[in-house]
Order: C-alpha cells, then structure tokens, then sequence
C-alpha cells in the first residue's frame, strides 16, 4: 500500500512512476537505491558534451577517450568460452573502428540489432595495427531529436546485471527526470547555514540538485557540484571536528612535573644529542600533559628519524608523575625489537619494563597481569594483546602506539577504558600522513611531526634492475662485501599463501647461496615463522656484523638497525606497495658509507608497478612518496579511511577535492566554535539532519 509521507523523497522507490515492485527490488539490491531521496542522490558520473564530438579519422593516441557518433555497419559473436566476445565495425562519415564486448553480451547485441544512430564513449586502443574500442558505452540516439544541440546529457552508471534486466542508465535518467519536477524546495531545505553559504558562495540545495542531474550549462552544473561536494565533505568534517573537540575538552592525567627518570635518563644516558625537532615534540607533549585534558597525538616522523627516543622520554615522564606508560607495536617481532631496544637503553636505570603478546602464555601471562595490576611494571611493551580486557593497570597514563597505520581508530579507542580519565596517547607513524588523511582519517588528532633525520644520514641511489641482470646485482653486492659492508636481500610476502610465501624465501635462499657459497660468505635467514630464539641469533649475527647477508621477508621491514649494511635488495620489487618499499629502503643508509636500494624486478611490469619503481627511484622523502601512494591507490585503499567513512563519499573524491575539504572543515570549526552542540535556531536544521546519519553517532551522545 501506498504510505504518505510528509516527505516525498522518503517514499520506497517501487512507487516511483514506472519502476514497480521488481525494477524497485534491483535498484536495492544493486544500487542501494531504497527511495525518491537516494534516487536523487544517485548521481551522473560524467556528462556527456553533445557539442563535442569527435572524427575516427582524427584518432591519434592510444588510450586516449573518445566520443564518437555513427553507425554499426557490421557485428558478429565469435570466439568460445572466456574468449567469447561480440565485435562490430563502427563507422562515421570520417572512417571505422572496431567495438568489442566481453561482458554483457545479450544487452549490446540487442541494442545494436534495433539500429539506427549511436553515441559511443571509450577508450581507444590499438590492437593488431587498428583501433579498437573494448566495453564502450553505447546509447541509441534517437531520430526526431535534434542531436546536436542537447548540451550536457548526464550519464548514470549502471552494470551488465542491471542493464539486461532493463535497468538501462537511460532508464534511471528518464526516473529522475520524471521525479525532478514532483521535489518541492521544501523537501529539500538548505541545512547549510546561510552565512556558510554566502560566505563560501554556494548555490541552494534544491537548484543544486536540479542543476546536478539536467544542468542548463556548464557553469550552472560546475556549481551544482562544487556546493554538492562541500556539503558531503562537510559533513563529514563537521563529525570529525567535534571528535576533535570533545577530546580537547574531556578531563586527562596532569604530569605536573619532570623527575628523576626523567632528567637521570636525559643527562647520565642519552646515547646522542637529540635534534631539534625531537625536542620540540617532547616539549609539544609535556604541554599537552600539563593542560588537564586527554592528549591525542600523531608523531609522525620518516623512517629512521628518532621516535623511538622520543617515545621512552615520554614514558618517563609518566612514571615520574607516578603513573604507568605502555608501548604497542603492530607486530611480535617489532615489539621484542622495542623491549630490547628499550631495555638496553634503560639498562643503568631502575626502570621495570615487562613485555606482553599472544606468546606470552600460561604462568608467565599471570606473573605479568598481576606485577601489572599491582603497579609493579612501569613500562609494559607488547602487541595489540595489551587491549585486552583482561589486561588491568593499576594506574596507566600514557599510552604510546607505534605504527599507527596497522592499528585501527576503535583499537585506539580501547585503550580509554583502561584507567579512571582515559590515559594520553601518542600514536607514531612513520607513514607520513598526505594533508587529505591528516584531516579524514587522523582529523581528530593533534599532530606532530619530525622533520630533520639524526646527523650523518647518506643519500641512498635508488636503482631499479630487472631479472635479466641479476648476475650483475649479485656481483656488486660481492663488491660491497669485499669493502666490509653487509647486505639485505628481501623477498615478499605473499598474502594469500603463506605456505608459498616460504617457499619463495627459500628458493631465493638457495639461489643466493650459488651467488655466494658457504666458504665465503655467511648468511642469515630471518622470517616471521622462524623459532624466537633462531630468528634472534640469525638477526644478532647479522647486527654483530657475523653474517654479510641477511635473506629475510618483510619482518625487517621496520624496527632494525644495522649502520655497517649499505645494500637493500628488493626481490620482486613490483609486489610491494609504496610505503613498504619506502620502509625497506630506509634501513640502509644508516652509516657513514654511501648506501644502495636495488629494486629487483621482472621485465614486464603493469602500469602501477612502472610508476611505484619510478617514484622510488626519483623521490627519496617520504611525504612525496605517500602523497603518490595515495594516487596510485585511492582513499579506499588506505587502512582508517574506510572506518572514518572517507570512502563512502558518493561525489567528493578526498584527494581531488582536497580544496574544498579544507574549506569545508574551516567551514565546520567555524560554526563549532560558536556553537559546539549545535543548540541554536540557525544550526537545527542542520543537526536534525546530522542526527539522521548512521555515520555521526557522535551527536546522539549531546543532550
Ligand atoms: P624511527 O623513527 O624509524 O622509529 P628510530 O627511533 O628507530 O627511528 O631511530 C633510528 C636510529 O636513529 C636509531 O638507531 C636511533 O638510535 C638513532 N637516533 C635517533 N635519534 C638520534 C639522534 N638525535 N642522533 C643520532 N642518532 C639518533
Ligand atoms: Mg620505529
């Protein structure tokens, strides 16, 4: 039965003139399209310009996006099995070129069977010496319109499932054409407050979605899209923002003094001089520990810039305000790294450090719970075991994440249960965060960053070599060795087979003992699967300068230091992403000798591979490198953006639209600042609509 509603774009979308019960079940089911509303928001994805249309005879680049009007003189279904395909010769006035559909079939055989003029849009590509197109669009033009005056058609993206069942992206524009007129401005007011609007030039709400879907031109759809965006990347913010502020305003510990941790450790221990930035995050954090609020804190700081210094300072800190201090790791064998690190460095200094991860089992586990519980341990260090529950403090602090990328935003939640006031937290990458993640997914936190490298840091010539020369990498290696240094040789991991990922690094093993016969050389195999004990007397070899090579997987990809080591071979170099190779690479360099990266690649590489070996050969900072990373990825790639809902923006893409982002989030602190709940007359439209959104739960806590 019908329902009324006071608002017609609630109304179930089967009701919409012509869609029906079973059109309406597959626009749920695929679209997610549930009524009149998110039909509306079911945007073009492109539009087409019927004032530009191009010539075949003027084709000239492969890859290049062509929109093409003619006809098909000729189609026919060839081929068996997955190389069944239907090919058809398409001609204007100007020459042909061939079409090919792989999927979808049935769908383009009978629109091309009916006849008459056709519109395609793709990508041209050559193929045995002529151009062809694979999976255009195709749409049927149709006669008695004068086609050459249309201006800007919007295009609805659709797929093969949908479109033989009728769902046509023709179809979903007809649909909204049809419910355009039947939408009031009243149901859809302008929850923008007016002054955000005249200040950052927006058009209103309603004209926006008329002007988005059928725009009059090009200027009226550019702005249809620039307000659509600003209010979704508002949206977005605005959650963030509050985050942001409910932290800087919830009550936290007061490290009201330095002691004799501290200043012991500082003037009796300090290994080196610390840089001027490390300085100034620690004078960052002791700020923030003295305002009476939580501290949330990024450091981020490239690989090998110091943050471990960093983070047992601030340890020390804790425990001389008489509170305890933890320390995670994304990893077992990263955090063993921290313990050992860290227990050397303290080793003069009365401090208590206990460790804890899933390995820690039985009688150990409970000695560790309890010295935990009655405050005995002073600083714990471990993995993501020490959010659990059962894991009690009996007075933490400060609680230090390393590597934040691996560790999720509701982990870092967890660690707010664990004391009377949620204990401050630093979280610590050596990801450098690109701007557009600094305000999505770490938009809640402060941040800090590290900028200089310690003193005495060499440039690293980052070369990139394939198969066919590896005799010739294996001999400068050689070189190398001769000269007294030591190499790294890592072979990746191969996520879905683990099994295959060993045999890999002992194949490569094996490989690189031809290279370099035992009589000679030594060499050390590390991985993660490796006996504890084995794998730190493989590891300790290498760092004593014993082995000349260590063959590992990534489990070296962050933590160890070995200045002596001036080569990192990455074997199959295209299977890494950016930010890893990055990490690899900075574990060279370390010394007072010049250091290489050599990227080990097959011949034939896909786009993406060529451009990650590119960048990393031409960029060395980091920030470069994350920034393309990003690109060459996409947000919804990235770990945190999916959870901080940066991935489900339907028009805004946040590193396209980064100016907009920014200006959206002014926009949103603007408006915080005067009015943080959102309480007066201007802002209820807008929090209304904020509290209709499953993504801003944060609002429902206000009163
Ligand atoms: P990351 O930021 O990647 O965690 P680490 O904390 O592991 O870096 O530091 C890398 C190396 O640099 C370590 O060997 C550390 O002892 C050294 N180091 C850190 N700070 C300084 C400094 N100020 N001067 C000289 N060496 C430093
Ligand atoms: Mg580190």
């Amino acid at each position: 039965m019908f329902k009324h509603t006071s608002n017609i774009l609630q109304t179930p979308i089967e009701y919409l003139k012509g869609m029906g019960p079973q059109r309406g079940e597959l626009l749920r089911k695929h679209l997610s399209i549930f009524t009149f509303g998110d039909l509306l928001q079911f945007y073009p994805y492109r539009y087409v310009d019927r004032s530009s249309i191009q010539q075949i005879r003027q084709i000239q680049q492969d890859g290049q996006f062509v929109q093409l009007i003619g006809r098909i003189v000729f189609f026919d279904i060839v081929g068996q099995g997955r190389a069944r395909r239907l090919t058809a010769t398409f001609k204007d006035a100007s020459g042909q070129i061939e079409l090919v559909w792989f999927q979808g079939i049935s769908w383009a055989e009978k629109l091309i069977a009916e006849g008459g003029n056709f519109l395609v849009f793709g990508k041209v590509s050559l193929f045995n010496g002529s151009w062809n197109i694979s999976h255009p669009e195709l749409e049927k033009l149709e006669k008695e319109k004068n086609e050459t005056n249309l201006g800007l058609m919007p295009m609805y993206s659709s797929n093969e499932k949908l479109k033989t069942r009728g769902i046509t992206p023709k179809l979903i524009s007809k649909m909204i054409q049809g419910l355009l007129p039947q939408v009031k401005p009243t149901d859809l007011p302008d929850f923008l407050p007016e002054n955000i609007c005249t200040k950052y030039h927006l058009c209103d709400r309603f004209n926006a979605m008329q002007q988005i879907h059928f725009p009059v031109n090009q200027n009226a759809m550019q702005q249809a899209l620039y307000r659509l965006k600003f209010e979704e990347l508002f949206m977005h913010q605005i959650g963030i923002c509050k985050l942001k502020l409910n932290h800087q305003k919830s009550r936290g510990f007061y490290f009201e003094k330095v002691g004799d941790y501290f200043n012991q450790f500082y003037k009796n221990h300090l290994p080196f001089e610390l840089t001027d930035d490390q300085k100034n995050v620690i004078r960052e954090i002791r700020l923030d520990t003295q305002s009476g609020h939580q501290m949330n804190r990024l450091l981020q700081g490239d690989v090998g810039s110091g943050k471990t210094i960093v983070a047992l300072l601030c340890m020390l800190l804790a425990i001389d305000n008489g509170f305890q201090a933890c320390l995670m790791a994304p990893t077992e064998i990263l955090a063993q790294q921290h313990l050992v690190g860290i227990q050397e460095l303290l080793q003069e200094m009365p401090v208590r450090v206990g460790f804890l991860s899933g390995s820690v089992k039985g009688k150990d586990r409970k000695i560790i719970l309890q010295q935990l519980e009655a405050g005995e341990i002073q600083i714990l260090i471990g993995t993501h075991a020490l959010i659990e529950s059962t894991v009690v403090f009996k007075n933490i602090g400060l609680s230090i994440i390393d590597e934040q990328h691996r560790f999720g935003v509701a982990q870092r939640a967890q660690l707010w249960k664990k004391n009377v006031l949620p204990p401050h937290v630093l979280v610590m990458t050596a990801t450098p965060i690109p701007r557009t993640l600094a305000m999505t997914s770490y938009g809640d936190l402060e941040i800090s960053v590290i900028k200089q490298l310690p003193p005495g840091r060499k440039p690293i010539s980052t070369i990139h070599r394939t198969e066919m020369h590896r005799a010739r990498v294996m001999d400068f290696i050689k070189t190398e060795i001769q000269q007294g240094r030591q190499a790294y040789i890592v072979y990746p991991l191969i996520e879905e087979s683990e099994k295959l990922d060993y045999e890999n690094l002992y194949s490569g093993y094996e490989q690189v003992k031809q290279f370099f016969p035992d009589h000679t050389y030594k060499i050390a195999m590390v991985h993660g699967k490796q006996p504890i004990e084995e794998r730190e007397q493989n590891m300790q070899a290498f760092i004593k300068g014993k082995a000349h090579i260590m063959v590992a997987t990534t489990v070296i990809e962050v933590g160890v230091n070995v200045p002596n080591a001036s080569v990192m071979l990455i074997e199959s170099a295209e299977r890494f992403g950016l930010s890893q190779l990055h990490q690899l690479r900075g574990r060279v360099g370390r010394g007072a000798d010049k250091s290489y990266c050599i990227l080990l690649t097959t011949l034939k590489l896909s786009v993406s591979g060529r451009e990650r070996m590119r960048t990393m050969v031409e960029e060395t900072s980091g920030f470069a490198i994350a920034e393309k990373d990003l690109e060459l990825r996409g947000p919804g790639d990235i770990e945190g953006t999916r959870q901080s809902g940066a991935a489900d923006l339907k028009l805004a893409d946040i590193i396209k639209d980064l100016p907009i982002m920014e200006q959206s989030r002014q926009a949103a602190i603007d408006i915080l600042l005067i009015d943080p709940e959102l309480t007066k007359p201007d802002h209820a439209l807008l929090r209304y609509q904020l509290l209709q959104r499953p993504d801003q739960e944060i609002w429902r806590h206000i009163s």
